[in-house]
């Protein structure tokens, strides 16, 4: 008996297969970045609502306003806003995600005693222009690479997305042979670790006893027909910090007129990488752009320098994090000139995925006929740890799965591409391994 619920919701997730191509690449087409998702929002919730959801945290709902990270400037937001408009972003929902609010979160309620099971897919697109040339690129030879320059989901984020929906309506489908809540997180801003945080603190996970994490991957070499893949991740703690520095201009020709902030930004530069190794843990620093000066003749007043710093483990970072800032503060007094610095996205250290539950979902999954990739431990910074931090600090667990596709280039690069014939895949681990934790698949 137990399993023909699971073959029921399998053959649901087979039958969408040609929604989920076209559902990927509407979102593949009309890429958001972080806190620009406001199209890509509104379609979710339009979507959950003509399934039948009738709970459906939509925007501010869904954060502690306060611990967002790495907002745009007001000025970005309403032209996302408006330019969501213009691309077919669904009222009344729109307004809802507007300002830094792009989340939204189904809730199926069954009704019967049962377990809270969270899944959690990421929607931002990065910061990249995607390749548009037809001979190189199939979105853009089938006509749906991003028309948003500067924004591409060239980490399969639309992929997410689309599985979340999936998921959803499978579920909703076979509402009544199921117990317990399902929540299903659609989350922002995951690319600079911003989103995450800000939901982490509202108390949605709160009551959360299993956390699910997707994300796409390539097959590995030696298992080309694998389905899917498993890790127990460990996320780095990781700070990302944006510095300005603020000097005086003046004529080259009578520097001593001046404060030269590209003499602080240099000596910052030299002495951050030449913080001292220190027995907490493994670390790592990069200063990956700086932004200085206005012209040859003129000393340098103002610099952008934008930075990370990670640790394998909290204690690392707490004492990079500081070293680093007294370092940025006292180079630039050196040189007369001051430093603000902004914190853009952290993640804490943590075991994200709960061994044990690793273990079990790898023999579970191999019994029922998926084809799994043997579990990886690899550092890896994504904001899932602030998700699952939460969880794991009221007695929950998690772990986090790829779908396994054939990947036409790395993830971030901009010929970037997945094969949409391995999503229902997605959709099928994450309906049996929901009706495993609900005690209704064996
Ligand atoms: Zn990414
Ligand atoms: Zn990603």
């Amino acid at each position: 008996m137990a399993n023909e619920l699971y073959n029921s919701m399998a053959a649901y997730a087979e039958s969408k297969a040609d929604y989920m191509r076209e559902t990927r690449q509407d979102f593949h087409k009309h890429a958001e970045a972080g806190w620009h998702e406001i199209r890509t929002c509104s379609i979710i919730a339009d979507r959950l609502f003509k399934m039948g959801y009738t709970k459906v945290l939509m925007g501010k709902e869904c954060f502690d306003a306060d611990k967002r990270m790495g907002l745009p400037d007001q000025e970005e937001l309403d032209y996302v806003y408006q330019r969501a408009l213009e691309q077919g972003a669904i009222q009344p929902y729109a307004e809802k995600f507007k300002d830094g609010f792009t989340c939204v979160i189904a809730v199926l309620e069954t009704g019967r005693p049962g377990p809270v099971i969270a899944t959690r897919q990421d929607i931002d697109a990065l910061g990249v222009f995607e390749c548009q040339d037809p001979e190189q690129h199939r979105p853009a030879k089938e006509g749906f690479a991003s028309i948003n320059p500067g924004e591409m989901h060239a980490c399969g984020h639309d992929s997410h997305a689309t599985i979340g929906l999936t998921v959803a309506e499978t579920l909703l489908k076979h509402k009544d042979q199921l117990c317990g809540t399902v929540k299903i997180l659609f989350q922002p801003a995951e690319e600079g670790v911003r989103g995450a945080r800000g939901i982490a603190y509202s108390g949605v996970m709160d009551d959360v006893d299993y956390l699910i994490g997707v994300h796409m991957g390539p097959r590995p070499k030696d298992m080309p027909d694998a389905d899917i893949g498993f890790g127990y991740a460990t996320s780095m703690a990781n700070a990302k910090l944006d510095v300005y520095l603020t000097g005086k201009a003046c004529h080259a020709a009578s520097p001593e007129n001046g404060n030269n902030a590209m003499l602080a930004m240099a000596a910052i530069v030299q002495g951050v990488y030449g913080i001292p190794r220190a027995s907490a843990g493994d670390a790592r620093i990069n200063v990956g752009q700086v932004i200085a000066g206005s012209g040859r003749n003129v000393v340098c007043d103002r610099v952008k320098m934008v930075m990370e710093l990670r640790g394998l483990n909290q204690p690392s970072l707490d004492y990079l994090r500081p070293y680093a800032e007294r370092i940025i503060h006292n180079a630039a007094a050196m040189h007369g000139c001051t430093a603000e610095i902004k914190l853009m996205g952290a993640t804490p250290s943590l075991l994200i995925d709960t061994p044990e539950l690793v273990d079990e979902m790898v023999v579970f999954a191999e019994k029922m006929g998926f084809k799994v990739a043997k579990p990886k431990a690899g550092p890896t910074s994504e904001d899932f740890s602030y998700l699952a931090q939460r969880v794991q600090e009221h007695g929950g667990k998690s772990f986090f799965f790829r779908c396994l596709t054939t990947c036409a280039a790395p993830g971030h690069a901009v010929t970037y591409d997945i094969d949409e014939k391995d999503l229902p895949m997605g959709v099928k681990f994450f309906c049996a391994a929901i009706t495993k934790l609900m005690g209704l698949t064996e």
